[in-house]
Parts: C-alpha cells; sequence; structure tokens
C-alpha cells in the first residue's frame, strides 16, 4: 500500500503516488541563507527528509528538489552590513547549512537550485504574465501579480473564507510594499522590485529597470526549469508558507503555464521552545551549534525533532533532548544484543541501515505502518521501543538475528538515524569516565588484563558498563537493564 500522506489543498489523507515508473517529483522550499538555520527550519527540513527516506524504502525513488533563497530583504540587509559581496556572503550561510545537514544525517536533494542563479528564467515568467494579464508594471518600475485575474486564489489556504487582505509582509518577514499605491488591488504582490538605495549593488537589469525580483517568483521560476515542466507530485514547507507564500507561487505558475503546479502539499507545524514562538528577543532561538556547545549530538536533536507528529506543535525543551539521548542509547544497547546474536560487529550495523530489502513485516511491522500512515513518527518510535524494550534477540539464532537486523536498519534508514556515532556515545558520557574507558580499551588490547580488569571494575563502582564487541567497546549507565 503506497505511503499516505494529509494533502493541505484536498484537506484529506491521501496515498502519494508518482506516475509508473518515475520518481516522485518532490519540492521543498529551502533555507533563506542570511544566517545559521535555526532548529525551527530543521524541524521542517528533517521531516522532508523523513518523508523522503520512507518513501524509498517503500520502494519508491524520489526527486528532490531543494532551493537556496540567496537574494531577498535579509540577505541583502546582511551582505550590506558584513561588507560582502551578496554571492560571498550567502555561499557562507549555505556551506554552513550543508555542514549542519550533514551532522543531522539528512540527505543532499538531487538538486539545490539558487534564485540568483535564476534571474532570466523569473524574468521571463514575468514578461509571460504581464503578456497574458496576470501581471502589470507600474511607473516606477516595480510589477505585480494582479490576484483578481485568477480565479482560484486563495484555494489552498481557504482565503476566499476569509477576507483578502494586503499582503503587507510575507512569511520570510520581508515587506511586500503594501504603502505603494500604484497597486491596483491590496492583495496584488510583488513580481519585481525596483531599485532602492538600500538594495546597494544588489540589482539586475530588467525591461521595467534594475531591480530583483520579488521572494515568491523564486520557486515557480526554480520548480519549472528543474522539473522540466512537470506537474510536482508533492510540494513541502513549513506551515507559515501556506500563505501567501504557497498560494502565490500556485497563482504564478498556473497562470503562466495552464496545469497544475502540484498535486499534494506537506506542510510541517512549528517548533515551539519552551510553550513560546522561538525568537531572538525571548532568548530562546537554538542552532544546532548552541545544542553541540551545551554537550548533545546532532543525532539527538534529529531524534527530538522528528520525534513528534508532523501535523502538531512541537514543543522543545532541553529535557526533550536529554530524552533523545537516553533513547538513542537504548537503540545502541539493542543493536548491539543483536549483532552478537548475528555474530557480527558494531562496524557491521552500517550495511544493515540501507532503503532496500527491508523485510519489514513481523515484528516492526507496526512501527513502518505507523510510518506510512500520514508520517506517524510519533507512533512509529512508539512501536520500535516496544520490540526494544521486549528485546527478542536472546530467542534469536544466527540467520534470526540477521533478519531482525536488515528490518530494524530499514526503520533506522527511514527515520535517519545513525547509531554508534561518536557524538552520541560522547554526549551520553561524562569525560572522566570516557577517558577511564578508553584507558581500559588499550590496556586490553595490549593484553593488559589485569588493569583492564581493575578499570572496568572502578567502572562499575562509579556506575557504568562496559560492553566489548570485537573492534570497539560501549560504555553505558548500569541501570540494571542489561
Ligand atoms: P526560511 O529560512 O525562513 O526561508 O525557512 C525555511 C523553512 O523553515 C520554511 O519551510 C519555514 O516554513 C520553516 N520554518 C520557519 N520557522 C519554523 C519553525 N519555528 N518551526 C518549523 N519550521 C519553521
Ligand atoms: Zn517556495
Amino acid at each position: 500500500m503506497p505511503v499516505q500522506l494529509y494533502d493541505t489543498h484536498s484537506r484529506s489523507l491521501r496515498p502519494l503516488e508518482a506516475e509508473t515508473e518515475q520518481a516522485l517529483r518532490f519540492y521543498c522550499c529551502g533555507p533563506t541563507v542570511y544566517g545559521p538555520a535555526h532548529i525551527g527550519n530543521f524541524r521542517t527540513f528533517l521531516l522532508q527528509d523523513t518523508l523522503r527516506r520512507v518513501l524509498e524504502v517503500d520502494g519508491q525513488p524520489v526527486h528532490h528538489v531543494r532551493n537556496l533563497t540567496d537574494v531577498d530583504d535579509k540577505t541583502i540587509k546582511g551582505a550590506m552590513q558584513a561588507g560582502l559581496t551578496l554571492q560571498d556572503f550567502t555561499r557562507q550561510w549555505t556551506e554552513k547549512f550543508h555542514a549542519d545537514c550533514t551532522a543531522l544525517n539528512c540527505l543532499p536533494p538531487h538538486d539545490e537550485p539558487s534564485a540568483v542563479e535564476h534571474i532570466p528564467q523569473q524574468i521571463a515568467l514575468i514578461e509571460q504574465l504581464i503578456e497574458q494579464g496576470h501581471a502589470y508594471a507600474t511607473d516606477e518600475g516595480s510589477v505585480y501579480f494582479r490576484v483578481s485575474s485568477f480565479e482560484n486564489y486563495g484555494s489552498l489556504s481557504r482565503l476566499k473564507e476569509r477576507e483578502l487582505k494586503p499582503q503587507s509582509k510575507n512569511s520570510a518577514g520581508q515587506r511586500n510594499d503594501a504603502d505603494e499605491y500604484e497597486r491596483e488591488a491590496v492583495s496584488d504582490f510583488v513580481l519585481w522590485k525596483q531599485r532602492k538605495p538600500e538594495d546597494g549593488e544588489n540589482f539586475w537589469k530588467s525591461p521595467w529597470g534594475e531591480g530583483r525580483p520579488g521572494w515568491h517568483l523564486e520557486c515557480s521560476a526554480m520548480i519549472e526549469s528543474s522539473f522540466k515542466g512537470a506537474t510536482l507530485d508533492l510540494h513541502g514547507g513549513g506551515v507559515d508558507l501556506c500563505f501567501p507564500h504557497h498560494e502565490n507561487e500556485i497563482a504564478q505558475s498556473e497562470c503562466a503555464h495552464g496545469r497544475p503546479l502540484c498535486k499534494h502539499w506537506f506542510h510541517s507545524a512549528h517548533l515551539m521552545v519552551d510553550g513560546a514562538k522561538m525568537s531572538k528577543s525571548l532568548g530562546n532561538l537554538y542552532t544546532l551549534d548552541d545544542l553541540r556547545a551545551k554537550g548533545f549530538s546532532p543525532m539527538a536533536l534529529r531524534y527530538a525533532l522528528i520525534a513528534g507528529s508532523y501535523r502538531q506543535q512541537l514543543n522543545f525543551t532541553i529535557e526533550t533532548l536529554h530524552a533523545a539521548q537516553s533513547a538513542l542509547a537504548k537503540l545502541e544497547r539493542f543493536a548491539t544484543t543483536l549483532l552478537d546474536k548475528a555474530g557480527q560487529k558494531t562496524s557491521d550495523l552500517k550495511a544493515y541501515i540501507q532503503a532496500s530489502d527491508p523485510k519489514l513485516t513481523g515484528r516492526f511491522a507496526s512501527a513502518w505502518e505507523a510510518l506510512g500512515n500520514n508520517l506517524n513518527t510519533s507512533a512509529a518510535l512508539g512501536a520500535l521501543f516496544g520490540v526494544v524494550g521486549s528485546n527478542p534477540a536472546p530467542s534469536l539464532n544466527e540467520s534470526e538475528a540477521r533478519d531482525t537486523l536488515s528490518a530494524f536498519g530499514a526503520l533506522l534508514y527511514a527515520l535517519g538515524l545513525s547509531l554508534f556515532t561518536e557524538q552520541v556515545a560522547k554526549a551520553n558520557t561524562p569525560d572522566d569516565i570516557q577517558a577511564l574507558a578508553q584507558e581500559r580499551w588499550e590496556a586490553k588490547q595490549s593484553k593488559d588484563y589485569a588493569r583492564a580488569d581493575s578499570l572496568r571494575k572502578t567502572l562499575l563502582q562509579k556506575g557504568w558498563l562496559i560492553k566489548d564487541s570485537v573492534d570497539s567497546y560501549q560504555v553505558e549507565p548500569n541501570d540494571g537493564q542489561t
């Protein structure tokens, strides 16, 4: 049965299907590269990554495209303040974003177009919209989309049930020049912004004079070039993007191309921190580096960010991260028992963490069903820990242990969880314990068994257990479960 996902447009749970033999066309609005992404942004990107992984394990290949917003008010302001060219400024934040994604085990998209690289395509799209009567230029050299020309405007966010409001501020915090009375209607939104002194040298020539594209336009242009004119199977973003950004993308693309922009819309709810909206002024805005500095591993952050159901706001606290670290430690212990039974080393686990050959029936069936049923990560983790808690390893023979490892590995792949990463082990273990454990391992390797044994006892007295496999060791709290 194909993966089912709630579709914002139809307000219903629908199967996610690509055309026969095709990769599923999945576009996500990407980061604005003007500073480090915060953990709220990563909640959205990690949920998108998890959905892609679930589809892959389910045998549905995905063509995943996520753009970079590298020209807007924030990037331009940041570049000017830093005294850098827009390109140099956004490059450094793009690199940081990529490094954070790698640490969080977020698969790179197959294509990552940038807005600045698509200026000619954006200009061509505006020209087309003007020609068709869907857009108009002002005397001052800006161009607006004529919302009244698109009958379906507002269908994604059910806007007609509310009042069409001036698009004075979009979810990127950009002003849409609402105070410009040249617009025909307050709801019209900007496609091309005339050059302003505060833009410095960041402008491009166009048939309407110097300026730069409006934010909404970039996605319509990049989707068209990345997917070569095909309708998207799936489009994702945080819930704040539903209106106006996605509504405007639909208007631009459908008016210009005369076909649906997308078949299925995937919006993830926001991350809150300590019960409040994340914001710099409240001092509750975290980046991955902030949490690393507090000793948490990127894997624990990934776990914490994907653990809640995507349609519900997730309240992030430091306690959530502690819980995530111990959940990962439990998964590691479970993996160790299975690997022992299968006669394999810790390093062999990697080979099991893959999208193919899932064998997800049997023991892990409920966890897998939960993922396929509207990406219910919270139920999936509950079901997974049900299996972990009743650890079947002792009753398995070698080949059964290997089969169980295959199914467990496919689930780990779908959730994007890596185990036995140095950071997880380290972040869970105090420095002095780590040092003693390492010393004991080295003593054992050099066959100084008396010393190794005495260090093991010291660690036990301090409440820590050592578990060796052929090529490595694990140190874990002696919580009586093992
Ligand atoms: P931006 O870099 O602001 O363009 O946002 C990148 C992505 O992060 C978009 O899909 C936003 O909807 C999403 N986003 C922004 N804030 C949050 C949040 N607090 N929780 C979850 N997603 C968010
Ligand atoms: Zn977009």
